[in-house]
């Protein structure tokens, strides 16, 4: 695949994720022209996936011509931004202490941008996804994946934070009395939200997979289409869902009042089966809501809180590549 006529300028996003690794080239219009698949060995150690990403990255280099305006790459979090150093991550054992941006600007010899990867998707969707179609300039994301991301775009910038742990609103607690959360916490988002917390729910009310001797464990999607199929213990799952993003959405919107909140991630697909408790939920919790709530939740009217589903499936790659274009602009 070569360059589109008249897009010679091009960057590099990478999605360093706990299972794969993605590497995309991306034009300056947020169209990718090449993307590299891996996986992310990390039974070999930090070294080995540094190599393989620094690997992938040259590759794409040496294959399309054009000017390189730079490198960005999303991470799992804790990290200390801007300087890139992982702190416990548990999606990446044994990365702690790790400086990804330095090491990798090490092995290219040139720049390197590090973010967080659920900010990076929130920017993608701010960019070319629902911030585009909606014409904000400021959005909250929160990603519904094996935990819950959370990525938050103020004014056209992704906000990090004093050091880059803003947006850890999967960890914040909505049931006082529930599950206790690997962070330390009872009863987080991440706990009723996610893929895993869908799985989780569905087992807790007795659901089993069919034809469980060849699928033994039910998956986020399983459940959804059972509960689109009228299962009755899979709607209540749903709704379970629903009501977790409703409680946490109610603080955010009372604390950041921002024109658009964006759900995405794998589990967002279940959007028809959580949004009307979601949204129900919204409406008791925040005032804010209530006062600035659209006629009718899935018609955007300028200066109202909204609150979409994503409409890309890999804003987090395509947020990373574009983080340098965003750079060369502002300092144009
Ligand atoms: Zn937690």
């Amino acid at each position: 695949m070569g360059l589109p006529r008249g897009m010679n300028s091009w960057s590099i996003g990478v999605d360093l994720g706990g299972t794969n690794l993605r590497i995309a080239a991306v034009t300056r219009h947020g169209e990718a022209i090449d993307t590299l698949h891996l996986p992310t060995r990390l039974s070999l150690g930090p070294e080995a996936v540094l190599d393989d990403m620094a690997g992938a990255i040259r590759q794409l280099i040496d294959k399309h011509p054009g000017n390189l305006l730079g490198i960005g790459v999303g991470s799992p979090g804790p990290i200390e931004l801007p300087l890139g150093v992982l702190h416990h991550p548990p999606n990446l054992p044994g990365f702690d202490g790790l400086n990804l941006r330095l090491e990798l600007e090490r092995r290219l010899d040139r720049p390197v941008q590090v973010e967080h990867d659920a900010a990076l998707a929130a920017y993608g969707e701010f960019l070319l996804g629902a911030g585009r179609a909606h014409g904000v300039d400021s959005l909250l994301m929160l990603t519904l994946g094996t935990g819950v991301g959370c990525g938050i775009v103020l004014e056209g910038r992704i906000w990090r934070g004093m050091k880059g742990a803003a947006g850890e609103s999967g960890h914040g607690p909505i049931f006082p009395d529930g599950v206790p959360c690997p962070c330390g916490a009872r009863g987080c988002l991440e706990m009723y939200a996610s893929a895993t917390a869908i799985v989780r729910l569905a087992a807790e009310l007795g659901m089993e997979a069919p034809g469980s001797a060849d699928h033994p464990h039910l998956s986020a999607s399983g459940i959804a289409q059972l509960a689109t199929a009228g299962d009755e213990r899979a709607l209540r799952v749903f709704d379970q869902v629903g009501q977790a993003l409703g409680l946490s959405l109610a603080h955010l919107v009372n604390a950041l009042d921002l024109p658009l909140y964006v759900i995405g991630g794998g589990a967002a697909a279940a959007w028809p089966l959580f949004a009307p408790r979601m949204f129900s939920t919204l409406r008791e919790g925040s005032y804010v809501y209530r006062l600035s709530m659209p006629r009718d939740p899935n018609v955007f009217e300028p200066g109202k809180t909204h609150v979409a589903p994503a409409q890309l499936s890999d804003s987090g790659l395509l947020g990373a590549a574009l983080l340098p274009v965003a750079a060369r602009a502002s300092a144009a």
